[in-house]
Parts: structure tokens; sequence; C-alpha cells
């Protein structure tokens, strides 16, 4: 494979969205990717905390290409069994009632946005439209995600913007609970934000919201795109604060790396679409549902779950080991979800990229934090290793 042909023509004909790592990658096994030139690197990325299961898992590979040689997709015209089968594991194992599968992160929000838009105006109270975010989060980058998104770069560029979103500080509750206004249908939170650079909601925090929008019967909606499925050391992140949202958005880890998101949903509010009200061609589509099956079956593993408990424990203790360094300025997350933030003195890119040369690939999110979101399969020694490395360009750091 020639790298920098393949370089010419991405320059050439994609748009230029993307600030990529002067890198290409050939293939990956376990928790390892190989690139152009033959180099390993092992994964706190996992293409953004998608592939949680590594590279080459066998029983996702069988999924997908058993399924891809019976029927890669068919459209919702008809039934499909492998969408009904991940629609009842993932409702039987879950607080959830129904499930609506999409194809991303950002489609599985819009789909809980509408849903909570139709709960009210099948209630006859369509003026409680408006949906309350946070501050910093993320959502996507359609229309109505990058408006619920509460960062203006997302989407200032793209006005006019659609009406209903308001923005209120993260963990502040008093300042939430002065914006839920007789409007507000939905709170939209993640658990913890993590393109913001891995920031945690306080337990406290959570509860109180919880609490509030159950006493007002406004709808509680959380993005578990990136915390879901597993990532947190629990199924889902909400189960650390014993609470139970209305609405639950899943996507990044859910197929393992094939495209695939859900909105699943409890109680009267799961029963608001109607034939017709929303749709998808791709969504839940066989290939994406084999995928997500042969996930969910790893995923519902309690020891695997408690495994990813352990070794996010031990990531952490070895990053909070390299809080010697000044600059190290915080370090924080839950599981295999961890950022450490650095003074503004040391830039995350240049640490990002000399790791990169070592052979460790972390991830960059924000207020110059490394974020590090590996396979589920990261090995205690990989994380020793990793942590090594870094703690070595730290010493070698001089501020
Ligand atoms: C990644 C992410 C999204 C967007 O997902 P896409 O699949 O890129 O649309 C939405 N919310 C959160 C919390 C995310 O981390």
């Amino acid at each position: 494979m020639d790298f920098e042909k393949i370089k010419k023509q991405e320059n050439k004909y994609y748009m230029p969205t993307f600030n990529r790592a002067n890198i290409c990658f050939t293939h990956g096994k376990g928790n390892r990717l190989y690139d152009t030139a033959g180099k390993e690197y092992v994964d706190f990325t996992a293409g953004i905390a998608v592939n949680c299961l590594g590279y080459g898992y066998p029983p996702l590979v069988e999924a997908v290409a058993s399924q891809a040689q019976k029927l890669i997709h068919i459209s919702n015209l008809y039934y499909n069994e492998p969408q009904s089968q991940l629609a009842e594991a993932l409702i039987e194992s879950s607080i959830f009632s129904r499930v609506f599968f999409s194809n991303s992160g950002a489609e599985a929000n819009e789909c809980a946005i509408k849903l909570a838009r139709k709960y009210y105006v099948k209630k006859g109270i369509p003026n409680k439209h408006r949906i309350l975010c946070a501050v910093d989060s993320f959502h996507g980058r359609t229309l109505a995600t990058c408006t619920a998104t509460g960062q203006d770069k997302y989407s200032a560029p793209f006005a006019p913007l659609p009406e209903g979103f308001s923005h209120v500080p993260y963990n502040d509750f008093a300042a939430l609970k002065d914006a839920l206004t007789d409007d507000v249908g939905a709170v939209m939170l993640e658990p913890i934000q993590g393109e913001s650079g891995v920031v945690c909601a306080s337990y406290d925090y959570l509860v109180n919201v919880y609490a509030l929008c159950k006493q007002k019967g406004v709808l509680l909606i959380l993005d578990e795109v990136q915390t879901g499925v597993g990532r947190t050391g629990k199924r889902y992140c909400f189960e650390h604060y014993g609470i139970q949202p209305d609405i639950v958005t899943l996507a990044k880890g859910l197929a393992g790396g094939v495209p695939i998101g859900a909105t699943l949903a409890r109680g009267e509010v799961a029963e608001s679409f109607a034939y017709g009200d929303h749709g998808s061609t791709f969504g839940g589509n066989p290939l994406a549902c084999a995928a997500a099956l042969a996930v969910n079956e790893k995923i519902s593993d309690p020891d695997f779950i408690a495994r990813v408990e352990s070794a996010g424990q031990r990531l952490q203790d070895r990053l909070m080991e390299l809080r010697k360094y000044k600059f190290v300025a915080d370090v924080r997350g839950k599981g295999l979800m961890r950022g450490l933030q650095l003074s503004d003195k040391v830039k995350n890119a240049e640490v990002i990229g000399r790791m990169r040369e070592k052979g460790f690939l972390v991830a960059s999110a924000g207020r110059n934090t490394l974020r590090f979101v590996p396979p589920l399969t990261i090995t205690e020694e990989e994380i020793d290793a990793m942590a090594k490395q870094l703690g070595e360009i730290f010493a070698n750091t001089n501020v």
C-alpha cells in the first residue's frame, strides 16, 4: 500500500474536515493496529470508543461474515430476524421497553429529540418542546444535534438553527433548576462529557437532576453514545448513579465497529411514535444487528464487565501516578474511559504525537486532555506499558 498516494488522493478528493494524523492503518489484531509501514501500535483510541472488542475478534468477524453471506440489507419494509433478536436482547437486559435503530450517535439523538417532542404533542401540550442541554456537551453533527451540542463552534456557521434548545453549565444543579421553564419538555445530558474532555457528572448532580425531572414531569434523556455498552464498567453509565432515564441513546461501541445507533425508551414516552413518524433506510439492517448481537453476547457476560471495571481502575491508578508531574492537571473518568488533563504549558497534541512514535495511540479531547478509550479487551500489561511510556515522555518534558 502506497501511503503517499493515499494522502494525495485524500487531499485532492475528500472535503477537508479532518485534521488527520500522518498515518494509515492496514489491519489490526487484538488490541494492536498495523500501519502501511508494518509498524505496530497498541490502541487506546479504539476508533473513538467504537472498537470495543478490538480487532479480528473471532465471534464478531464470524457474525458479520456469515450474515453478509445470507443478507446484508433488506430495508424496513420487511421483518428482519437479527433486528428483532437485537431489540429483544437490548430491551430484556434493560429498564427500557422499546428501541429504534439508526446508524450513528447523531441519528440516535435526533430520534430521542423527535420522540420527546412527539410525546408532548400526543399529550396535547406541544409547547413543551424545549430541550435543555449542557454547555460543552457533544451530541452530534446533524443540524438538531449540533444545536443541542453546547459548543458554538459546531453550530454557529450553519445558522439558521432549529429552535427550542437551551444550555446550562454542566454539574451546576442550581443553574439547571433555574432554567427549567414550563416549555422545557426534556433535559438531555451525557453522564460523562466525552468530547469536551472526559468530564463526569457528579453523583449528586445527576441524582438531583433525575429527581427534579421526575417531580416536574420532564423527560430525562441520557446520551450514552460514548459511555454505553460497558465502556464505564457497567452496561450503562447511569447505573453508577442508580437512576432511570426515560430515554437513552447508544451508538459507538454497540456493534463493535459496524455503524449503528439505538434509541431506547421506557414508559409512556416509548409509545409516542406511530406509523410513519420516524424511519431509516439502513437503520437496524441485518448486518449491523448481527454484529451488535455478537457484541451484546460479550457485554452480557458479568465477568467481562467486571474486568472492564478492574482494567479501568488499573488505568486510573497508573495515570494518577503521573500526577507527580506538575503539568498533569487532572485525571478523571470511569471504567475504560479516562482523561488526563495537561496544564497549558504542555500541548496534548505534542504528547499524542510522541506516544504515536513510540507505538501507542491516544486520542485528544477538549481542554488539553489526553483521552484513553481502549478496546474493552485491553490487558493490564498493555495498560502498564502505555503508562510507562507516557511517564518517560513526561520525565523528558521540561517546563
Ligand atoms: C460520538 C458522539 C456522538 C455522535 O456520534 P456520531 O456517530 O458521530 O453521530 C453523540 N454523542 C456523544 C456523547 C458522542 O460521544
